[in-house]
């Protein structure tokens, strides 16, 4: 069973790509709800008000003992940030993974795009990318492996322990890097052949599917 950080951002997405996999996906609210689990996704959102709120639910130390005991974790952007051992400016939260990110650092939320590429660690297909409001990360330390580089930053970045990705592989119809997550932390996911890595098929009620609707 993999868990979502149900404290604020996007979490029925992950969820749902999850679910998709033949994996089961649960809510995490409070420090109970970690117990057990193989791994945990922090999903994208806004760090400071899920830094926070990790604070106010007392959550911190119980993520920490679980990811002592062996519990992968997964950050998606904001996610990303609170997982990071330096964020430039700023206290790190968690810390649990050696690089450097700086937030907002493509600019404003209009600077937000999509792009697509192969990144073969991943698939050997193209996937498509979201950057919201992205971080960039700048360094990874020993031990950490940047497993996309785009142009001057990092884009997905991955110790033995934790995967770390500056866009939002949640909110397309892929199921590559939840893949990829799941067989990290030693669950055995539906492979390629069972469903595709973009599932045309795709049907939940993620922002970006109704967006792209609203346009068609
Ligand atoms: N800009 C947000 C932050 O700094 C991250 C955005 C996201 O998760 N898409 O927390």
């Amino acid at each position: 069973m993999i868990g979502v950080l149900d404290l604020q951002g996007g979490v029925v997405e992950h969820i749902d790509h999850l679910e998709r996999l033949g994996i089961p996906g649960k809510p995490v609210k409070e420090r109970d709800d970690l117990k057990n689990l193989a791994g945990l996704i922090i999903p994208g959102g806004e760090s400071t008000c899920i830094s926070r709120l990790i604070h106010i639910f007392g959550i911190k130390d119980a993520i920490i003992r679980e990811f002592k005991r062996g519990m992968k974790i997964w950050g998606t952007c904001a996610g990303a940030i609170l997982l990071a051992k330096t964020v430039v400016g700023e206290s790190p939260c968690l810390g649990l993974i050696d690089l450097d990110i700086e937030r907002n650092s493509f600019g404003s939320q209009l600077d937000s795009f999509a792009c697509e590429a192969v990144i073969l660690p991943i698939s050997p297909d193209p996937i498509p990318l979201i950057f919201i409001r992205a971080p960039k990360i700048l360094r990874v330390g020993p031990g950490v492996k940047a497993l996309f580089q785009m142009d001057d930053y990092i884009a997905a970045a991955e110790s033995p322990e934790v995967l770390a990705t500056i866009f939002h592989p949640e909110l397309t119809g892929c199921v590559a890097f939840h893949r990829y997550f799941a067989r990290k932390c030693g669950l055995d996911p539906l492979d390629e052949s069972s469903i595709p890595d973009v599932d045309a098929a795709w049907n939940n009620k993620s922002w970006t599917r109704l967006a792209r609707i609203a346009r068609a």
